[in-house]
């Protein structure tokens, strides 16, 4: 386990390190996401011991946008197995950007469940039974990750249906394919409000090392995902999770990650901590700016990259008893 007071004076310089940048713009193709306020800025890590600090605006609730997507995923493993859910959806990076009406051509499913399509083939999945049964069954997953309750804000969810043709585009898509049922309206209801969650930059930490933690909430000791299927959701972050910027974001910083376009990031340390960043203003590919800085800086003075001769791998390993010499 990393020394927690190191890593907290980590983070703290950090944030005063990267506070500065102003690079980026906030989305503003989702008009109430255009009305965040560029500036503000979150740090939060837990570990899986259930320690936590943050610094900054970590208290301020936002969307979480595509975050919601690997927890999806792993909703629809739960509840249909590997098989069905990967008739659906496949694991393979497309290389484009999020919200690419397209799928991949050999096999006519999404690419991947960590871009719009696929993440609409998931919420069609577990959608539920009516509109309401869907999403409160994902809020109180995501509740449980969280360690509290979460809610809608209808005010994103309502800006994003209205505005959002491009998605229904993909629903439609995936329809003409075979993908999605024909309750087109029921899903794009289920993913507009799976994008439109209210978290903080602390819960997204908490979210993050409950996946670190094999699916159990650290501080609270509930689980919320079956530990099965938390390794497919972890997999898909690591291949997927940055959109067209996965591939450098593995080499450079290599750990499973996921951000949205309301400015939240959170990346997972196997077996170790989540840590989340919170700023708004958005590369051209969707990704936080400071977020992207921050965990790259944080995971080079860590050796947190899963393939990195530092890293000190999963407490499981360390902690085995030592074997009989050979011989
Ligand atoms: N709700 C957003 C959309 O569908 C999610 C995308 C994102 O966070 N990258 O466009």
């Amino acid at each position: 386990m990393y020394d927690i007071s190191e890593l907290k004076r980590c983070i703290s310089d950090l944030y005063e390190k990267h506070r500065g940048n102003n690079q980026g713009d906030v989305a503003s193709y989702i008009p109430e996401l255009g009305k965040a306020d560029p500036d503000l800025f979150g740090i939060s890590l837990v570990t899986v011991d259930g320690q936590e600090f943050s610094v900054g605006d970590y208290q301020h609730e936002f969307t979480i946008q595509s975050i919601i997507k690997p927890i999806a995923f792993l909703l629809a493993l739960e509840m249909h197995g590997r098989d069905k859910t990967l008739a659906h959806v496949g694991v393979e990076p497309s290389g484009d950007a999020f919200n690419s009406v397209e799928l991949n051509p050999r096999t006519r499913l999404p690419y991947n469940p960590m871009v719009n399509a696929g993440d609409i083939s998931v919420a069609s999945l577990i959608k539920g039974a009516s509109p309401e049964a869907g999403v409160s069954a994902l809020l109180d997953r995501l509740g449980i990750a969280a360690g509290r309750d979460l809610r809608i804000d209808e005010h994103v969810r309502d800006s994003e249906a209205t505005t959002g043709s491009r998605n229904r585009a993909i629903a439609y898509l995936l329809h003409n394919f075979g993908v999605i049922d024909d309750g087109i309206d029921h899903t794009l209801h289920q993913y507009f409000s799976q994008c439109s969650v209210l978290v903080n930059c602390r819960d997204l930490a908490m979210i993050a090392a409950t996946i670190a933690n094999i699916g159990e909430n650290p501080a609270t000791g509930r689980e919320a995902f079956a530990l099965t299927y938390v390794r497919d959701a972890m997999a898909a972050m690591f291949s997927c999770g940055m959109y067209d910027y996965s591939g450098e974001w593995a080499y450079r910083v290599g750990v499973p990650a996921k951000s949205g376009v309301a400015g939240g990031l959170m990346a997972v340390i196997n077996r170790q901590l989540g840590i989340a960043v919170f700023s708004p203003r958005l590369d051209e590919r969707g990704n936080s700016v400071r977020g992207i800085a921050v965990c790259t800086d944080l995971a080079e003075e860590f050796g947190l990259h899963a393939f990195e001769f530092m890293n000190p791998g999963s407490n499981f390993l360390r902690d085995a008893p030592p074997t009989e010499a050979a011989g």
